[in-house]
Parts: structure tokens; sequence; C-alpha cells
């Protein structure tokens, strides 16, 4: 697995790089499990900083990966690691806390008992589960400076946030080389830099959940992430019933309050990130409130039904054939 994700970032597909002025630079990066597709628009030559971005990112988060700091903590419990590291920890700590514990990155041995690291499915048994569940606590993460400490047998997994996080590192890259227009699709990630080339915002079409294939409606931004979090990114099936790889962190178990999709749209990746996983949890009436207090982002929820809600601030941003604004 690891050999094919190294060799497939190496030999990312350079589908389109003549790299002149405002010309389009295309490449296809395979990270963090996904498929990664960066546009730039622009003569700079910087795909390669991309890619290595891509790779540390890649290295540094994967708590499969012997070499990365998030291994080394969840073996040590008590590790000393790099300041960029522990401020992401953080910032996941902060969106625990503001969402009490919707979004919980203690939630690695919940997610290797449902078998989502290894794709070894099955279903736990409820004393496993309960044992596991024991273990998840965001309060059981603690901070000295840049060393972490996880008590009452916490472990981390930074799944629900990491691509947003490098979501903002890129864009930092991009924006570092004067480039006013990229777009990047980070599997459910995207994040768009500036404008289109013609000045115009970007349109970032919304799966169905229905129907992977089809788009259901779409908004318009510039500047500005969009994340996804839906059944249907992951998941297996048994006995008729499908689990998917959201999991409330107070059960255990995939979450199951008839939503198939949350998007955030808001201008920190990281943060947009963390939220469509909590909105996730919180289900559409918590996370209604809580978008209400928040005002730094939007948001669209879909339900199993494929019926839309919106939040009102992105409506003038906002296209479906059939949605409600939520109030
Ligand atoms: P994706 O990774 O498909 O973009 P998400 O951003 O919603 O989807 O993240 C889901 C991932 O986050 C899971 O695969 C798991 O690694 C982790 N995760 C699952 N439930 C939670 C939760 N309640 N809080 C924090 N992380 C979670
Ligand atoms: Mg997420």
């Amino acid at each position: 697995m690891k050999s094919i994700k190294i060799l497939s970032v190496t030999i990312s597909i350079l589908l389109l790089c003549s790299c002149g002025q405002n010309s389009l630079c295309e490449n296809t990066f395979f990270a963090m499990d996904t498929v990664m597709d960066i546009k730039i628009y622009g003569d700079k030559n910087i795909m390669s900083e991309i890619s290595s971005c891509i790779s540390d990112a890649d290295r540094a988060f994967d708590r499969n990966n012997s070499d990365s700091e998030i291994f080394k903590l969840n073996i040590s419990k008590n590790l000393e690691i790099s300041p960029e590291t522990a401020a992401l920890i953080q910032k996941a700590v902060a969106v625990s806390e503001d969402t009490d514990g919707a979004f919980d990155i203690t939630i690695a041995p919940v997610m290797d008992l449902w078998g989502f690291y290894n794709q070894q499915y099955h279903v736990p048994d409820t004393v496993s589960l309960n044992s596991a569940l024991a273990c998840v606590s965001y309060k059981n993460i603690f901070f000295s400076g840049n060393t972490v400490s996880l008590s009452g047998g916490a472990s981390l997994d930074l799944g629900g946030i990491a691509k947003g996080y490098l979501s903002d590192k890129l864009c930092d890259i991009i924006k570092s080389h004067n480039i006013s227009s990229a777009i990047m699709s980070l599997g459910g990630n995207v994040y768009c830099v500036g404008s289109k080339p013609n000045g115009s915002k970007w349109t970032i079409g919304i799966r169905s959940p229905k129907n992977n294939a089809e788009l259901l409606c779409s908004v318009n931004v510039s500047d500005c992430a969009v994340v996804t979090s839906g059944t249907y990114e992951r998941y297996f099936e048994r006995d008729g019933q499908r689990y998917h790889h959201i999991i409330d962190p107070k059960t255990g178990l995939p979450v199951d309050n008839n939503l198939a999709s949350v998007t955030v749209i808001c201008k920190d990746g990281t943060r947009a990130d963390a939220l469509s996983t909590a909105l996730f949890v919180m289900g559409i009436d918590k996370a209604f409130e809580f978008q209400k207090k928040s005002h730094d982002f939007e948001a669209v929820f879909i339900k199993n039904d494929n019926s839309i809600y919106i939040t009102p601030g992105i409506e003038h941003d906002f296209s479906a054939d059939s949605y409600k604004i939520l109030n």
C-alpha cells in the first residue's frame, strides 16, 4: 500500500504543464488514501514544492506509518513533536471544545475496531466497542509547549482534519508565488485560491449522495474552502446495512441522523474539514444553531432523500433545482 502511494506521488501524472504565463498546470497525486488534483494558473514552476508538501503531510499524519509523528505519539503517549503538528492537534481540540465533542481526534481505537484502516471491515460487538470508547475523549490530550501527552489510553486519528490542513499549506505555497488563480481537490476537500483566470468565481459542484457521479447542487466561491463529509465517501455493507466512516464519539457508531452529506464553506480549510465532520455528527438542528453563533462559515446539508438545506448566507451563491433555506 505504502509503496503504491510513494510510487504514485513520485510519478504523479503530469497531465498538462506547459507553465507559461497564466497557462494551466495540472497535476494529480495519490496521498492520504485519496486522489488529489491540483490546477494552477500561472507560470511558476511550483509543482515540485507542492509535491514535496503533499508527501511530507502524507507521511507526518499517517498513523499507520511508523515514521510519522502521530504513530510515535500514539505508541509513546508522550512526545515532543513539531510545532506544526502540535498546532494542528491544538486546533482539532479547539473544534472538539466548540462542538461539545462531536469532533474528536481520539476516535482512533473505534475506527480500528470497525476496520476502516486496513479495510478488514466488521461490525464490532458491544463489549469491544465500549472498551474502545472508554479511551475516546479529547480531554485526554494535554499540551506542554510542543510536547503532547495522551492519557486514558487515548490515541489520535487526524483523518477528519489533515486534508484541510494540507489544503491551507498548499494555498500558502501557491500564494507565496503570487499566483492568484488555482483550484485543488483533495478527496472531498476543495480549495479555491483567488478566482478563475477570467475573474469570475469558481463553481464547485456538490455530489448527489445517492449517485456519486451526479452533481446535485453547486456553490460559487473565491478564495475559500468547500469541504464535504458524506456517508458515501467510505463505507462497507453487511446484511443489507451500510456502515460509513463518520463516527459519533458518544456511541462509537456510524452517525445515523438522516444526513447523507454536509458541506462547509469557509476561508479556513483546516476548520472547514473539521467542521464538516463535526456538523455531520451534530445533525442538522444542532449544526444550524452552532452555525448561527459562529459567523465564519456557511453550510449545505443533504438528507438521505436528497433534500437540500442551506444556511442563509450562501443563498446568493448557491444553485440547485430545489432547496430550503434554514431559518
Ligand atoms: P473524508 O476523510 O472522507 O474527507 P471526513 O473529513 O468527514 O471525511 O473525515 C472522516 C474521517 O475522520 C474518518 O475516516 C476518521 O478518520 C475520522 N473521524 C470519523 N469520525 C470522526 C469524529 N467524530 N471526529 C473526528 N474525526 C473523525
Ligand atoms: Mg472532515
